[in-house]
This record gives C-alpha cells, sequence and structure tokens, in this order.
C-alpha cells in the first residue's frame, strides 16, 4: 500500500466509486490553483484504473504500477506544455495513439496539464476527440482557469473542483507525515496557503520560516533595509511569510482576540508592535508586498524591487 495522498479524499472516493461501478468519463478537467494536488490525484486516478489488485484506488506496487510510477507504462501518458503552449502537434499525436485499444491496461490515460495553454487551434483539435472519445480511454485535463478553455471543451467533460486545504488540516497532514514540530507545520501550511504540492514543495527545499518576527518590522535603518532585501533575493517565499505577520497586526487593529492570529505565539509582541503602525500604513504595506510579488512573477530586476520593498517596509521613526 503506496503513502495515502494528503487531502481531497471525496474526490478520490468519486473516482474509485466511478472505477468500481464501471463509469468512468470519457473526459475530465480538474480545477484548481496551482499545486493544490491535481496531477497527484489525476496520476492516482490512472494507475487505479490500470492497477492489478486494486483496493481502495492503486495498490502501488503491481507490475502496473510501478510502471507508472517509473513513467514507462504504455497507456499512460502525460501531456505539457512544450514551451509556453500545448501545440496542435502533441494534440495531433494524442489522436493518432488514442485510437488504438490499451496495450496492457484497460485503459488509454491521457493526462493534459496546464490545458489552459492550448491555442486555439489545438483545443479546436482536441475538441473532436472530447466530441467522440474512443472506448478504453480517459482525458483528464488540468487546468488553473476554467475561463480560458473553450465553453465547447469544458461542456463535454466532467468537471472536478479541487479546494486548497484548512491551512490547520494541512499542517496536520505535515505533522503526522514528517518530522516536523507544530510551529513550523503551520507557518508553512499558511505560506503555501493550504495548496498541499507547494507545502511538499517548501518542505523539499528545506525552507525554514524562523518563527521570529520578522525583521523588517523591527529595525528602522537603510543598511539594515539592503541586508534583509538580500535575504528576499535568496528565499522569495519569504514575502508570503511576511504578508501573514501584517494581517496579524491589521487583525490586532481591529481589536481581534489573540486566539484568531497566525502567530498566536506573538501575540503580546505583536500587540506592542501594532501601536507603532497606523491601519493605513500596514494595509499599505500588504499591498506593496503583493505589488512586488506580481512583480517578480514579471521577472523584473528582483534584486532591485526587494530593495524597494524593503525600503518602503521600513518604520518610521
Ligand atoms: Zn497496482
Amino acid at each position: 500500500m503506496q503513502a495515502p495522498i494528503i487531502g481531497h479524499q471525496q474526490i478520490l472516493e468519486q473516482l474509485y466509486h466511478a472505477i468500481a461501478s464501471n463509469r468512468v468519463a470519457g473526459a475530465y478537467l480538474f480545477v484548481g490553483v496551482a499545486n493544490v494536488g491535481k496531477e497527484t490525484v489525476a496520476l492516482h486516478f490512472a494507475k487505479s484504473i490500470n492497477c492489478l489488485s486494486p483496493e481502495e484506488g492503486a495498490c502501488g506496487t503491481c507490475l502496473s504500477c510501478r510502471k507508472a510510477d517509473d513513467g514507462n507504462h504504455p497507456d499512460l501518458q502525460i501531456i505539457r506544455p512544450s514551451g509556453a503552449w500545448i501545440k496542435i502537434d502533441q494534440i495531433r499525436e494524442l489522436q493518432h495513439r488514442i485510437i488504438y485499444r490499451p496495450l496492457e491496461g484497460v485503459r488509454k490515460v491521457y493526462i493534459l496539464t496546464e490545458a489552459e495553454r492550448m491555442n486555439l487551434e489545438a483545443a479546436n483539435c482536441l475538441l473532436k476527440t472530447l466530441e467522440e472519445p474512443p472506448a478504453d480511454s480517459v482525458l483528464i485535463l488540468l487546468t488553473t482557469n476554467l475561463d480560458a478553455l473553450l465553453p465547447t471543451i469544458r461542456s463535454r467533460c466532467q468537471i472536478i473542483p479541487f479546494h486548497p486545504l484548512l491551512v490547520s488540516d494541512l499542517a496536520g497532514h505535515l505533522m503526522e507525515r514528517f518530522n516536523i514540530n507544530e510551529t513550523q507545520a503551520s507557518s508553512i501550511s499558511t505560506v503555501a496557503g493550504g495548496a498541499v504540492g507547494k507545502a511538499l514543495g517548501l518542505l523539499q527545499e528545506g525552507a525554514e520560516f524562523d518563527e521570529e518576527i520578522p525583521e523588517i518590522m523591527m529595525v528602522g535603518n537603510r543598511l539594515d533595509a539592503f541586508r534583509i532585501a538580500e535575504k528576499w533575493t535568496a528565499q522569495p517565499e519569504a514575502l508570503d511569510h511576511l504578508v501573514t505577520w501584517y494581517r496579524d497586526l491589521i487583525m490586532l487593529h481591529q481589536g481581534a482576540p489573540a486566539d484568531l492570529l497566525t502567530h498566536v505565539h506573538h501575540a503580546e509582541e505583536l500587540r506592542q508592535l501594532a501601536t507603532h503602525y497606523s491601519r493605513l500604513q500596514l494595509q499599505s504595506a500588504i499591498k506593496t508586498i503583493f505589488e512586488t510579488k506580481a512583480m517578480l512573477q514579471r521577472n523584473v530586476n528582483a534584486t532591485l524591487a526587494l530593495e524597494v520593498l524593503a525600503l518602503k517596509l521600513l518604520r518610521k521613526p
């Protein structure tokens, strides 16, 4: 039995049930934010369909499961954007293969990641397959943006929405599965926004969010700001974490009780700190952090953007 998937139990049960009752749809559309778990569930679904001894999903140990895990099951294919787009050639290739019967498994499974990256030409081409899906085949489209897909594509798929986990639930899973304490688990889950894949990525990177109040809230001189900006350059996730501290200060400004804070263990210090800021300053701090994050995604000069951010966030003497 392989390690259970974190979260999404209802979806998994729904999919297992479809397999057990022989009612697997010809096409699915998994919708949810990046790294929420769509691909993990899609792969597990694919494995479960072709598993030789399924028991509440894929066994993880039979020949079929092992081939799938190694990426060489002849009836499972994952199609990712080649460069920025899923190209029409990739869809044509899929259409060329999908008409043949499965070689080893019960069904041929095709997973298209980032389906919103199909251009119109590729999407129209795929539509033909969706209109008449060959027997013994399953297409699983994954997307972060339902609106970016043609309505004609959406309407031919069974849509399954994926939601991020509650931060507290995710933290619980992380503590159970990995050797980390409650503070680390809740900190990582908060930064990941409940998205399992993002949390696991952060763990793998060895991200350590020290649970001290962020330095930028404590210092007032420009040299400190530049030093802090340099740290952020190496660990941009720190910005997500920073937001959680400013949010706590805003909560305190609004008179919220300490147990509603993310950083509840620092409630007293934060209460002190909150008196140094106006509500407007805190709101503008959060806005500036989000603006900087958006700029970083557009590949602006990161060092410069982070330095400007640090200077803006400096506490006024
Ligand atoms: Zn198996």
